[in-house]
């Protein structure tokens, strides 16, 4: 048999009860409210290349398919907001998946240094069109193994550099540092020298569909689900991301990894 409790003491577990309860509802609320906010920017996101297409076949079928001059442009147009809501479409997958912990985080090995390359390979073509610079920062090239998983590794870096080369200057550089931080961690770091992004942004870059700049970014034709994504991989792997950035001077964007011992083949 318990022994009775005080009246003091009653009245004490009533409150923390009642406090307890306040907190979850408040939870729930918020819950609510990221879904409510989340489905009015999908619809937002999807309505205007939608309705771009239909501008432009409603024109079209209206007599503008006999306009040698508009017919070619117009369904360029139609096809490049398509692609646009193909990739919407794409992005929105990979963070459902990622949020529902459908696909497991496999780690393996290997040479950041390298993955980073890959990368850059992959971008050299854009980058050399606007004659942005790819470098790693001077004394940070020497090999450093970690372990993650490697093709979600991969997406954050695209996304982080895509971003770079999308948002930076034309004639700009965009440099990737690799730090040891201590004998377990990792340190990778993407900097540009665009246009940065101002304080007040900064607190919420990583939500998705936040942009610091609404009408830039989706002229520039990005999804506003890039740094959500990357955020997402980073946390599935136990680790953090960050951004530093300063108005006119540049962006930069780093996050942490494991650090792994080379494999004994490599000694
Ligand atoms: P988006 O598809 O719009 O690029 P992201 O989630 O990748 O979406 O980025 C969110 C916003 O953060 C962008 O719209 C842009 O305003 C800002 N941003 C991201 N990277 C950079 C960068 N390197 N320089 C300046 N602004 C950036």
């Amino acid at each position: 048999i318990l022994p009775q409790k005080s009246i003091e003491e009653v009245s004490e577990d009533v409150e923390k009860w009642a406090k307890q309860r306040k907190e979850e509802i408040e939870v729930l609320q918020n819950n609510e409210k990221f879904r409510k906010e989340f489905l009015m920017n999908l619809a937002h996101e999807l309505r205007t290349p939608i309705f771009s297409v239909q501008g432009y076949v409603d024109t079209l079928l209206g007599g503008a398919l006999e306009d040698e001059n508009v017919n070619r442009k117009f369904l360029s147009n139609a096809s490049k907001s398509i692609d646009r809501l193909v990739r919407l479409v794409d992005d929105l997958d990979e963070i459902s998946k990622l949020e529902s912990g459908k696909i497991p985080i496999i780690q393996e090995s290997f040479v950041i240094q390298d993955l980073i390359s890959d990368v850059y390979e992959e971008f050299s073509l854009k980058a050399k069109e606007r004659n942005i610079e790819l470098l790693f920062k001077k004394g940070t090239e020497r090999p450093i193994w970690v372990h993650a998983d490697m093709p979600k590794i991969k997406q954050v870096l695209v996304n982080l550099i895509e971003n770079a080369i999308k948002y930076g200057n034309d004639n700009g550089t965009i440099t990737s540092g690799c730090y040891v931080v201590d004998d377990k961690s990792i340190y990778v770091e993407i900097s540009d020298n665009g246009p940065g992004i101002a304080e007040e942004h900064l607190p919420r870059i990583f939500e998705r569909f936040y942009r610091a700049d609404r009408s830039r970014a989706r002229a520039i034709g990005g999804t506003g689900l890039g740094l959500a994504i990357v955020k997402h991989i980073v946390e599935a792997h136990g680790q953090t991301v960050n951004v530093r950035s300063k108005p006119g001077v540049g962006s930069s964007f780093g996050f942490t990894l494991d650090k792994s011992d080379a494999p004994q083949r490599f000694i």
